[in-house]
């Protein structure tokens, strides 16, 4: 069953955790990133506790979207379950990033949205960057208040509750991005607030920068 495309994910999958590194996302093992195989009920994700340095495309472990092993030597992520639901429920989702971001999960450790006051913040996400509910860790549940917090919302970074960030995107790379993204307007949102209050963007003008953003910007 593997295939060119399967080979391909695990090794994209692999690398791309490298940048949760890069961007200070991580300590320890505290991270992991998944993408769904495209046209298939199956998903590449990290294996549970193994060094970011040691992962290899090999080490990947493919997963069916009720989080069984399919492929693979290790036992998958313990995230696991939460990725398997985010893929049923959503169908457009191709990736899935999960990590505790030091300034992200203040944040969250809080309770508190991280309110839309800059432009790069409207362009990424829409606006506020939300909380999810504080779920226990093992079933499903983490994975029902990723979806229900996400979904008709904007943003594709949630803060949930007590615990961290979960995001995600149409490319395990575009949940990768949404992570950093939500990190950096964490920390920058943060330092803001302690030079005074703050004032949300209107909301006029946090449309027109996400619909800039998202339609025009870049190389068409
Ligand atoms: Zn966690």
């Amino acid at each position: 069953m593997s295939g060119a495309v399967v080979a391909d994910l695990r090794r994209t999958v692999a690398e791309l955790h490298g940048e949760l590194i890069r961007n200070g996302l991580v300590a320890w093992t505290m991270g992991n990133i998944s993408a769904r195989v495209p046209g298939r009920e199956l998903i590449v994700i990290k294996p549970s506790g193994v060094g970011y340095d040691e992962l290899t495309a090999s080490s990947m472990v493919v997963v069916d979207l009720h989080g069984t092993v399919v492929e693979g030597e290790l036992s998958p992520s313990s995230d696991t379950a939460t990725h398997a639901y985010v893929y049923r429920a959503m169908d457009w989702v191709g990736g899935v990033v999960h990590t505790h971001s030091p300034y992200a999960t203040a944040w969250a450790a809080h309770g508190v949205a991280i309110p839309c006051v800059l432009t790069g913040q409207a362009d990424e996400f829409g606006g506020d960057i939300p909380v999810g509910p504080f779920a226990r860790i093992g079933g499903e549940e983490i994975g029902v208040g990723i979806v229900e917090t996400l979904t008709g919302s904007r943003s594709p970074a949630v803060l949930m509750r007590s615990h961290g960030v979960f995001a995600i995107g149409a490319s395990a790379r575009d949940a990768v991005k949404a992570a950093v993204m939500c990190e950096d307007a964490a920390r920058t949102v943060l330092l803001a607030r302690t030079l005074g209050e703050l004032t949300r963007l209107e909301q006029a003008d946090i449309d027109a920068l996400y619909d800039r953003y998202q339609n025009v910007y870049g190389q068409r």
